[in-house]
């Protein structure tokens, strides 16, 4: 046997996945959120279709789901527990041999997976200044995961990772070299997990290695980013210090005048938490279209909504730029993929964002990216001397295949 737990710990949610890695397939993934909420909380376990007794077979996946109060990221260890015994698979024959945490900012001390130790926990708790939103509560994860499964090691699975590669001209703001020294400033990148499996994936699907090819993935989920990776090497990504750089997301602003916050503080009286709180809650698609939601999006735009026409316009218009700057920065590109819930469901924004670019060598072929598919696959014309392609991201594998190198050693 060889399982291991995933566990990806936010300030009032525990997500968690089983996974046997000599078929790398999910044994059980959940779901517990509002956890410390006066409200009460609410947890979800689902089992793929071929983990479900067969007399309890109905449909696929068997999803069970309840609401109970559940005070902390200890208490949701627990209900995760009661979950497994309840409706399996049982952990007595699934023992994980590790458990894998996301942790979002790892600065540029960590640079690959890390087996948890106290002094990787106090580097944790010490980058919560770049990521107060995140690493305090990765590390209350990894903390309850460690009092439910004391025997087995923990590896920690920075976002940031994955872009530790990146060039100083890359990853250097041009500001005043010593403030940017001593207070840590300058960009990181962020769903580097993603982008390194994705990138992966491509290079499997189009039958050549990893080594020999340059390419773009493009994550757009509510978060979104753009990565140009060379030989496997992320060499460029459009998240910066926090994830709030770059392209047009769901609730966020991506790039702005850094000016625009001096104007809103002077003439409108908005301190700091306004501002974070305007440019990563209140902005993105929210701010123009008044919902974050893609398909939203979509529908309002087929309505002949204005806002959200605007809304999509800004998106892709932002998107083009980036695929246009990081081919130029590439020097070329063999394929291009697209990923995560917008990437790989929303045909009008991979049309769009790509539409025109023929000069460069990318072809998008109308039908193939129209076709509803969970499958990976090419929606380029044959034509297309770049190759594009839907792929389904999966953090949760990658974690656990970079946890289980780590513990084999
Ligand atoms: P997260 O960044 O929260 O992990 P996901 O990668 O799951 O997000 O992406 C979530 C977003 O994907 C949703 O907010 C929605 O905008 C978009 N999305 C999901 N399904 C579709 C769909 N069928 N068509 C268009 N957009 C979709």
């Amino acid at each position: 046997m060889s399982d291991i737990l995933v566990v990806n710990s936010g300030s009032s949610s525990l997500k968690y996945q089983l996974i046997e890695m000599t078929t790398e397939r999910t044994l059980a993934s959940g779901l517990i959120e509002r956890i410390g909420e006066a409200g009460g909380g609410r947890a979800v376990h689902t089992l793929p279709w071929d983990e479900v007794p067969s007399v309890d077979r109905t449909d696929a996946p068997s999803t069970t789901e309840r609401e109970l109060p559940v005070r902390d990221h200890v208490a949701a260890f627990g209900v995760m527990l009661e979950a497994f015994e309840a409706h399996g698979p049982s952990l007595d024959s699934h023992r994980p041999v590790a458990v894998g945490h996301r942790v979002v900012h790892g600065g540029k001390r960590f640079f690959e997976p890390t087996v948890v130790t106290e002094l990787v926990k106090i580097n944790i708790a010490d980058l919560a200044e770049l990521a107060p939103l995140h690493n305090p509560a990765n590390l209350q994860g990894i903390e309850a995961a460690q009092q439910v499964f004391p025997d087995v090691p923990h590896v920690v699975v920075f976002d940031t990772a994955f872009h530790q590669t990146l060039p100083p001209a890359a990853y250097t703001y041009a500001i005043d070299a010593d403030v940017a020294e001593q207070y840590r400033v300058r960009r990181y990148g962020f769903h580097g997990t993603s982008h390194k499996y994705v990138s992966e994936q491509a290079a499997q699907l189009v039958g050549r290695p990893l080594a020999e090819l340059k390419q773009l993935v493009l994550h757009l989920g509510n978060g979104a980013s753009i990565t140009a990776i060379d030989g496997g090497r992320s060499v460029e990504t459009s998240m910066g210090m926090t994830p709030l750089e770059g392209l047009v997301m769901g609730t966020r602003s991506g790039d702005i005048d850094p000016a625009v916050l001096v104007h809103l503080h002077r003439r409108a009286g908005y301190d700091f938490d306004d501002l974070d709180t305007l440019l990563n809650k209140r902005s993105g698609l929210l701010g123009l279209a008044g919902t974050n939601d893609v398909r939203d999006v979509l529908a309002g735009r087929a309505g002949g909504d204005d806002a959200a026409t605007l809304a999509f316009d800004v998106y892709v218009h932002r998107l083009k730029a980036y695929v246009g700057a990081y081919y130029a920065q590439l020097g070329g590109v063999d394929v291009i993929s697209f990923t995560a819930g917008v990437g790989e469901n929303a045909a009008p924004v991979r049309a769009a964002a790509l539409a025109g670019l023929e000069r460069l060598g990318i072809a998008i072929d109308a039908s193939r990216n129209e076709a509803q598919s969970h499958e990976a696959r090419v929606i380029s014309t044959d034509a297309s001397e770049v190759v594009v392609l839907v792929v389904h991201t999966n953090e949760e594998l990658e974690i656990a295949r970079q946890t289980l190198e780590v513990v084999r050693g």
